[in-house]
């Protein structure tokens, strides 16, 4: 059975009713470029209160791990959660980068109970990366996955979930040295998948979906190679569903390496990353990833409630897909 039967038909519903959707929204004249044309309100998913949680993680500063703007962040992340009814979890830990002292660091995490077995996460890290002489505040890489996720919880807060769901904000994604490497980065998200092998829940996790810079006003996303088959098939199928697949494109898959990646070389198969790797011009990783220009001016609420609304329907998907395998294995 499915409890998000009637949500799903309500957002095709509002896809009828595209003429009530308020035009673009004002966030996207002082954000945006306007390259972007989706109405930053629809099926549900608000792309304007998310958008506010960007822009005040943004005006934090810079946010990377054991710094002031963390602690501020947590305590945001901590109170829009609970505010939307979801226990938190704080997980500290300390990381060694390959050079240089131990770093503290802290993943939050929102937890629900659903009706299955399954254990679906979804992701985002909330840090931002330490570049010198910049100051970095990360409003697509570090703001935009986690603003993305807390109005997720607000909208799974009114209703029933078919299966366990953890949102987990990551800390420590960004490597202290210039790129991601075997054991530099990831920090948050090797952490918590050593724990959860080590604690066995890792074999309730039935997806891992991430989702990184995804406010880019010229919003591109990748066909990550690295993510499963059958939950790039969801994507895929959830984008045309509600009339978004050319937001996915198909002419350069890349394999991307972030937050799923640590689950994956754990066993996790099922690890899905959303994500838009062509930041401030259509090649990857783009003019602006990673310099002081990821900033306001680049991001729209357009681009997250695009996204949002495909995550939400993306989370259809997955319930679906995982009955059709309950019903194939007891045949
Ligand atoms: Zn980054």
């Amino acid at each position: 059975m499915s409890h998000w039967g009637s949500v799903v038909a309500a957002s095709l519903l509002s896809l009828g009713c595209g003429a009530q959707d308020p035009p673009v929204q004002a966030h996207d004249a002082e954000g945006g470029s306007g390259r972007n044309p989706t109405p930053a309100v629809a099926g549900g998913f608000d792309g304007t209160r998310a958008f506010e949680d960007l822009v005040d993680q943004v005006r934090i500063g810079p946010r990377h791990p054991h710094s002031p703007g963390a602690e501020r962040t947590r305590e945001l992340i901590r109170q829009r959660l609970r505010q939307a009814g979801w226990p938190v979890r704080d997980q500290e830990f300390v990381a060694q980068p390959p050079t240089g002292p131990a770093v503290a660091m802290t993943n939050v995490i929102g937890l629900r109970k659903g009706e299955r077995e399954e254990l679906v996460l979804l992701g985002a890290h909330y840090d931002t990366k330490q570049i010198p002489g910049v100051r970095f505040v990360g409003a697509n890489d570090g703001a935009s996955g986690t603003a993305l996720l807390l109005e997720v919880a607000r909208q799974l807060a009114a209703q029933p979930l078919p299966f366990d769901v953890w949102l987990v904000f990551f800390d420590g994604e960004e490597a202290f040295g210039k790129d991601i490497t075997r054991d530099d980065g990831l920090y948050g998200s090797r952490f918590l998948a050593s724990q959860m092998e080590a604690d066995g829940t890792l074999e309730r996790v039935a997806a891992m979906i991430v989702v990184d810079m995804v406010a880019d006003a010229d919003l591109n996303l990748a066909v990550d190679l690295n993510s499963s088959p059958a939950l790039r098939r969801v994507l895929r199928d959830s984008a045309e569903r509600i009339g978004m697949a050319s937001l996915i494109d198909a002419s350069a898959p890349l394999r991307v390496t972030d937050d799923h990646t640590p689950f994956l070389r754990r066993g996790v198969t099922e690890v899905l990353a959303v994500i838009d790797f062509q930041y401030g011009a259509r090649s990857s990783p783009g003019p602006v990833w990673h310099t002081s220009g990821d900033d306001l001016d680049k991001v729209s609420a357009g681009s997250l409630n695009s996204v949002g609304r495909l995550l939400v329907e993306t989370l259809h998907g997955v319930e679906r897909h995982l009955v059709e395998a309950e019903r194939a294995r007891d045949r």
